[in-house]
């Protein structure tokens, strides 16, 4: 079982908060708060309860070391104007002198640490490093879902010493995205998109095991099609992986999962190319690459959401960015939002940017903050520092 912030007293608790407040910051200003926002929760309840509470996150990639640009400085100065206490920010980490901080906090107050990237020793999880930073604390939470796949000193390292919890957004972000296939109606509907075939094997695999129905677009159902022999032009195709394709075409078989794929495609000679033609599958010249799926696609995927009781989306459906490969992305999403009695959650950094673009968000009943991480929870396997700490309390 995993600990939530229920099972802990924090009172008088020193507490390490794993926070994902990696945002975008251009010239020290923050350009989405969004992933801030949703830590705000735990942050908030974790004062209510009197913890002591000191955030670790990272910002960027500063490959150990200390990169002026990437200092954690503005989201301070973000989160000290939405807590009700005092909130303070140091350089110190995992020596003496943040013990001694540490040790200086009062109930219900907060202290940010700068960028743990600074540090080599975290990406590397180095024991020692992790054994430092966990030293002055009693209890480890970890609520950054953007990074719970990464096995770093502050996701992974510090719970072997402390005893250790999930937070509110990862809660949210299991029981969307983990628990959803033991606990939601079906037919369940999964549909996945973007460039490469080979980022989301595993995803696939595990997908025919729990779902009804297997949408695949965008640029990887082309290594589907030409694994069913089918004209593919200068589409984009992963050769390496036509037998693994085959074998989950099959495997959709077996399994009486109904897999869909594009039959008929908006194509051009390159991306950039003006000259825009259809094409059915069958005719597609050489010459040509698939860049968005058609209308009969549209109309064939369409179908199978409408029946729906639970719809997953992770991935586009074409060159969204450009308009005029956008229309299959759009009309997608438009259908899954029209779904009034479905569950509908989306997950992939592309995918929240093509909601965001068509300001569908609304229409969403979960939004996942980590692209990387919520793809590797469709793999089924969990994610490495959250099994840690379910391991630990199953001990
Ligand atoms: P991914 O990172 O694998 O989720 O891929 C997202 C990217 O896939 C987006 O930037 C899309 O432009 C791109 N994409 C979607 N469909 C196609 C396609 N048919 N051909 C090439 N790129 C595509």
């Amino acid at each position: 079982m995993k600990k939530n912030i229920n099972d802990f007293n924090f009172f008088e608790k020193k507490v390490l908060l794993r926070l994902d407040l990696n945002v975008p910051i251009k010239d020290g200003v923050i350009e989405s708060t969004k992933r801030i926002d949703e830590a705000i929760p735990t942050l908030k309840a974790l004062i209510h309860k009197n913890a002591r509470v000191v955030v670790v996150s990272h910002l960027g990639k500063p490959d150990g070391k200390v990169v002026e640009s990437l200092s954690l400085k503005p989201v301070f100065d973000y989160i000290k104007e939405k807590l009700p206490t005092k909130v303070y920010f140091s350089n110190e980490i995992a020596n003496d002198k943040m013990n001694e901080e540490v040790e200086n906090l009062k109930n219900g107050e907060v202290l940010i640490l700068e960028n743990i990237r600074y540090f080599k020793e975290e990406e590397t999880c180095d024991e020692e490093f992790s054994k430092r930073l966990a030293k002055p604390f009693d209890i480890f939470i970890l609520d950054a879902f953007g990074t719970a796949h990464r096995k770093h000193a502050s996701t992974y390292g510090v719970s072997k010493y402390l005893e250790s919890g999930i937070g509110m957004l990862v809660e949210k972000e299991l029981g969307y995205l983990d628990d959803i296939f033991e606990t939601s109606k079906h037919p369940i509907v999964a549909v996945l998109g973007g460039a490469k075939v080979k980022d989301k094997l595993k995803v696939i695999d595990n997908l025919l095991d729990k779902v009804d129905v297997l949408i695949i677009g965008g640029g990887m159902a082309f290594t589907f099609i030409k694994a069913m022999k089918g004209e593919v032009g200068k589409s984009i195709v992963d050769d390496d992986q036509l037998e693994y394709c085959y074998l989950m075409i099959k495997k959709a078989i077996n399994n009486k999962v109904q897999l869909l794929l594009p039959i008929d495609s908006i194509c051009a000679e390159s991306i950039d190319s003006e000259i825009v033609k259809y094409y059915n599958f069958t005719k597609m010249d050489k010459n040509f690459m698939g860049l968005d799926i058609g209308h009969k696609t549209i109309k064939l995927f369409k179908k199978q959401i409408k029946k729906a009781k639970t719809i997953i989306i992770n991935g586009p459906m074409g060159v969204f960015e450009k308009d005029k490969f956008s229309v299959g992305t759009k009309e997608i999403l438009k259908a899954i939002v029209n779904n009034k009695k479905a569950i509908k959650v989306a997950g992939g950094g592309d995918t929240i940017h093509a909601i965001e673009k068509y300001n569908l968000e609304y229409g969403f009943s979960h939004l996942s903050t980590g692209g990387g991480a919520s793809l590797k929870l469709l793999e089924g396997n969990g994610l490495v520092a959250i099994n840690q700490i379910k391991n630990k309390g199953e001990n």
